[in-house]
């Protein structure tokens, strides 16, 4: 199985500070979205983006791997605010999806802390993660719309971050890699401007994955570009037998799961 991606960033037209990072590939793609309004946040999503890739270094890796990595940066980022004032209550959201080999297949292992969001794109965009937000638990409540949280005063308050002394439950979800199958990891700036049926139109009209993402980013500067905005895209091709797959997330005899 092989992977094609497309990755594009931007500061938008009202920060001074691109606070988001991401990490590429091969088997692990990751968008990490450093708070506003805190000290810092550029710290805290670099290094969110940076444990995650000393696992995507590792020859192989598991579910609880990545887990594990994203307890690590909690703990980094914790660690260095302590150690600089300055940088005290800096956080970061990370979402992304990792490649990986569960009961003798390729699976997708899509996790979340934030609200930073993972779409698998197809004529609607499918929202794979769960928001850990204030509005997302409104809209789970049923006192809020979809379309309203988007605008709504609080849609930018987490209940979950990376940096924060109770990172909370990691959320994963291991879904069968389907040949074809296209993956959106995104920060909230490319949600709050532009809408999923318009997100999903601009990918699958793209040529290739690339200048999808440079057309999201567009788009939300053309909502207005009140955030920072990254886009990852990756697309799986050909079959679970291929070599590079195989190489990269072979499995271990201890795979585990954190999959629900
Ligand atoms: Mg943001």
């Amino acid at each position: 199985m092989r992977f094609e991606t497309g990755v594009a960033t931007h500061t938008g037209l009202v920060r001074a500070l691109n606070e988001d990072a991401y990490l590429v590939g091969p088997s692990l793609h990751a968008v990490a979205d450093g708070m506003g309004g805190h000290a810092c946040g550029d710290v805290a999503s670099a290094i969110a983006v940076r444990e995650l890739e000393r696992v995507s270094e590792k020859p192989a890796f598991d579910p609880a791997d990545v887990v594990t990595a994203i307890e690590q940066a909690n703990a980094a980022i914790l660690a260095e605010a302590a150690a600089h004032p300055e940088k005290e209550g800096m956080g970061t959201t990370l979402a992304g999806v990792a490649v990986v080999e569960h009961a003798g297949s390729p699976h997708w292992l899509v996790f979340n802390v934030g609200d930073s969001r993972v779409y698998r794109i197809g004529a609607t965009p499918e929202q794979l993660t769960v928001d850990h937000s204030e509005v997302a638990e409104l809209v789970a409540a049923g006192q809020l719309t979809a379309a309203d949280a988007r605008t709504h005063p609080l849609r930018h308050v987490i209940t979950r971050s990376i940096g924060s002394p109770q990172v909370g439950p990691v959320d994963t979800w291991l879904i069968p890699i389907c040949d074809g199958d296209l993956l959106l990891v995104c920060s909230d700036g490319l949600t709050g401007e532009v809408e999923e049926t318009e997100i999903g139109r601009l990918v699958s009209t793209s040529p290739d994955l690339s200048t999808a993402a440079e057309a999201l980013i567009r788009a939300a500067l053309d909502g207005g570009g009140h955030d920072n905005v990254t886009a990852v895209l990756v697309r799986a091709f050909g079959s679970s037998g291929d070599d590079e797959l195989v190489g990269r997330t072979q499995p271990r005899p201890d795979v585990r799961t954190t999959g629900r």
